[in-house]
């Protein structure tokens, strides 16, 4: 028997190193393939997901504002990223079956809808996928925070985090390998501790809204079922 799902509906977040796979720059298509599928595979169980996905496999305000540039074109550029990798996981998911819909807080009216939250809520009602492109819409904010919006704007039951690693350690587990990995921990942990989750503003706007964030290894396969599934191996922050 298939077991239930802890989360009916959740906001997936990924960072746009997520779909580079070992490019250094990027989309490989393969791993786009691969994560669309996990999401499938999460829909058809009845999960209605949206997701968020990061620029930074492509592009990056601060690195604009770091060579000395304007930092507001910068961003810009970073969230016109961010749409690029939304189209292309929207693709994906249609291949897979999936109802794909892109609502952009940026407005690019004939490539793909601009969000509005009533409109998004109708689509995710119908079960379909919404991936939500453009960040929050604003400068100096990150897809992070963006995500956070989302989710508490479609009143999400959790904010799910695909990372390259299978939870929060006290330190890089890459560079100390006996870091220690919590199951769970509170907001006010991550926050006081500053562990390299995500942003400060998008754990506050979780914590305020009273979102458990879940972060998990992605490039697993199964790992986004096993989740919501709580299988898999993951830590909660709430
Ligand atoms: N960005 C922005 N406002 C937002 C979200 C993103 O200006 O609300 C820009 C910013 O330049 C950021 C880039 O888009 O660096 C890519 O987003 P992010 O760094 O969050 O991507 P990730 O690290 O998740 O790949």
């Amino acid at each position: 028997m298939t077991k239930p799902l802890r989360w009916k509906r959740v906001l997936l977040k990924l960072s746009g190193e997520a779909l580079m796979g070992s490019q250094s720059f990027g989309i490989d298509p393969m791993v786009v393939e691969r994560i669309a599928k996990e999401i499938a595979d999460a829909v058809a169980l009845g999960c209605q997901v949206g997701v968020v996905v990061g620029g930074g496999n492509i592009f990056r305000g601060v690195a604009v504002a770091a060579k000395g540039g304007n930092r507001v074109t910068g961003d810009h550029m970073g969230m016109l990223a961010t749409i690029m990798n939304s189209l292309t996981l929207a693709d994906a998911l249609r291949r897979h079956k999936v109802q794909a819909r892109v609502l952009s807080a940026v407005a690019v009216p004939s490539i793909c809808e601009t969000f509005s939250q009533r409109v998004a809520e109708r689509y995710m009602e119908d079960g379909d996928v919404i991936v939500f492109a453009g960040g929050t819409g604003n400068p100096f904010f990150t897809t992070d925070s963006g995500a956070a919006l989302r989710a508490a704007e479609m009143r999400c039951d959790a904010f799910l985090k695909g990372t390259q690693v299978d939870g929060i350690y006290s330190e890089d587990p890459k560079i100390n390998p006996d870091a220690e990995r919590y199951d769970t921990l509170r907001f006010e942990d991550v926050i006081q501790r500053n562990l390299k989750v995500m942003d400060t503003t998008a754990i506050a706007l979780a914590r305020d809204n009273n979102i458990p964030v879940i972060v998990f290894r992605i490039h697993e396969p199964g790992a986004l079922v096993a989740v919501l599934q709580e299988s898999g191996r993951y830590t909660v922050v709430g």
